[in-house]
């Protein structure tokens, strides 16, 4: 029978939630155990995908083709590995489930109500992740803050678990910050305390308290919390700042998080095994070469819309010794004066990012051309590697306004066009191609090196690829088209022979690097930008 862990917030959103809960896990799996983890998030979408990651940020991909929530993406890099869709819960899946239900006349004779027909529904679903996956611990992470009207139907689901399951298989963490006054340097407690006097009046009362503050809690703070928060000594933690996130679990653990879930939940005596771990946080810690890489795309203000893709960077250059810096290129701006390009020449190495629509797509084009013709090296992102598409097409094989039809829907030369199976596609959410698919890499290229395999598998998120009437031209011209799909008629990977380093992938690799494990490409591209740099 799984152990459930459940983490709720308090005081503010984005205290680092879903680093607790990766860390939690990553401290029960050191101990032997399996883990699986789920996010519940309140909003009304069915999935993050119809979000704008500019308000949410990122949109990550699982194998199945889940359009989830980027905690997600924060527990498959910690506990390497992978989860289906479902591990993602929201109000509107769980609402659309019981107005289904009701339709069918499954609840007949009943007044369709919150508690129990959409508890119900909360508790069946995190039961199924449970028995589906088979974990010895299921996380379960409450998205949002205590107190948000819209998270109670899932904190009344989680309470009713409790008395379900028991007491020894059920533990409640809240995450909470501690500030810090500027004028005194006191730790304040206050708001700790009443987001948990709020969990209390729903009946909630957490086992553990982990309070998000930049330095470690002083033992005044840590009595306040306990006391007013009902909560052992030894059951309050510190997630305080530290150089390196995955080092998170180590420093929760030194204070004996670890030890004290296993023995709460009964889960007998268990000796952790961080050795491998503490080696990959050292590998962040050692890499030391800078490298400074252009982050070019339009959701730039809030660097969460990228979170994957700056990890993936950053699992490079710990395995190459590089320690990436990033710098955040809004293409808008690059828009409005071409010459303003020229900020390109400081950097190493030139990413254009995934992304949707017409909004920055001319300066995305002029940062390709950048990195083309100035020998820079340069990695494209699925848009980014349609757009260099685009670029190449324009530039180098003189198509005049060649481009994208998701931009211009009458251009001459619509190098890149919807997917044939898109065409009949009425409703977006979840209608992309998506999710983990099967890619050929043609022999002695540079894909192929870097995968060093001739099949692989990478994530998707696309409605647009290259338009097979340009493939020809587009060879002509110099590119070699070295990836593709098994029945060969999409393109999934470019370069451009001659120059230091340029691939653009239809692809999403970002999606599966891992701490110690850094996706190819990713790999690649940065050891091309420290050859830039030296
Ligand atoms: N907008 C492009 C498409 O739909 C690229 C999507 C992306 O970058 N994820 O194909």
């Amino acid at each position: 029978m799984a152990k459930y862990i459940f983490i709720t917030g308090g005081v503010l959103s984005s205290v680092g939630k879903g680093i607790v809960t990766s860390s939690i896990g990553k401290m029960l799996q050191v101990r032997g155990l399996s883990i699986t983890a789920i996010k519940i998030d309140p909003y009304v979408n069915v999935d993050a995908g119809t979000m704008n990651p500019f308000m949410h940020g990122e949109v990550f991909v699982t194998d199945d083709g889940g359009e989830t929530d980027l905690d997600l993406g924060h527990y498959e890099r910690f506990l390497d590995i992978r989860l289906p869709r479902e591990n993602n819960i929201t109000t509107g899946q769980i609402y659309k489930a019981v107005i289904e239900k009701e339709r069918r006349g499954d609840y007949l004779g009943s007044c369709v109500q919150i508690i129990p027909h959409v508890t119900d529904e909360i508790k069946n679903r995190i039961r199924q992740v449970a028995e589906k996956s088979g974990a010895d611990v299921v996380l379960v992470e409450v998205g949002g803050t205590v107190g948000d009207i819209e998270s109670l139907p899932f904190l009344e689901a989680i309470r009713q678990m409790r008395i379900e399951e028991g007491l020894d298989n059920t533990l409640f963490v809240h995450v909470t910050l501690v500030p810090i006054l500027e004028a005194t340097g006191e730790q304040k407690t206050k708001p700790s305390q009443h987001s948990v006097q709020e969990l209390r009046r729903i009946g909630i009362q957490p086992d553990i308290i982990v309070a998000r503050c930049s330095v470690p809690l002083e033992p005044e703070a840590k009595r306040k919390i306990s006391l007013f928060c009902n909560v052992p000594l030894e059951a309050v933690f510190t997630s305080y700042n530290v150089d390196v996130v995955y080092r998170v679990p180590l420093i929760l653990d030194e204070q004996g998080m670890g030890d004290y879930i296993v023995k709460r939940l009964k889960l007998g005596n268990r000796t952790p095994k961080w050795s491998e771990w503490q080696s990959i946080v050292q590998s962040f810690v050692e890499a030391s070469e800078a490298v400074k890489i252009a982050m070019c795309g339009k959701y730039t203000k809030l660097t969460d819309s990228y979170v994957s893709i700056v990890e993936a960077l950053k699992h490079a250059g710990a395995a190459v010794g590089a320690k990436v810096s990033l710098k955040w290129v809004e293409t808008t701006e690059l828009e409005q004066d071409s010459r303003k390009v020229k900020v390109l020449e400081e950097f190493d190495g030139i990413m254009v990012l995934p992304g949707f629509g017409a909004r920055g797509v001319e300066g995305k084009i002029l940062c390709v051309k950048y990195a083309r013709e100035n020998n820079k090296p340069f990695l494209g992102i699925c848009y980014g590697f349609q757009l260099a598409i685009v670029e190449f097409a324009r530039n180098a094989l003189g198509l005049k306004n060649a481009h994208t039809t998701e931009v211009d829907p009458s251009t001459p030369h619509p190098v890149i066009d919807l997917l044939p199976e898109q065409r009949m596609v009425r409703e977006i959410g979840g209608t992309m191609r998506l999710g983990l698919h099967q890619i050929l890499l043609e022999e002695g290229t540079l894909a192929c090196k870097l995968y060093g395999a001739r099949v692989i598998y990478e994530r998707h998120r696309h409605r647009y690829e290259v338009n097979p009437d340009y493939w020809d031209a587009l060879r002509e011209g110099g590119l070699v088209l070295s990836g593709w799909s098994p029945d060969r008629r999409r393109v999934e990977f470019m370069e451009l022979p001659g120059h230091p380093f340029f691939l653009g992938t239809q692809a999403h690799p970002e999606f599966l690097s891992r701490p110690g494990k850094p996706s190819p490409p990713y790999r690649g591209f940065v050891e091309a930008c420290l050859k830039h740099g030296s």
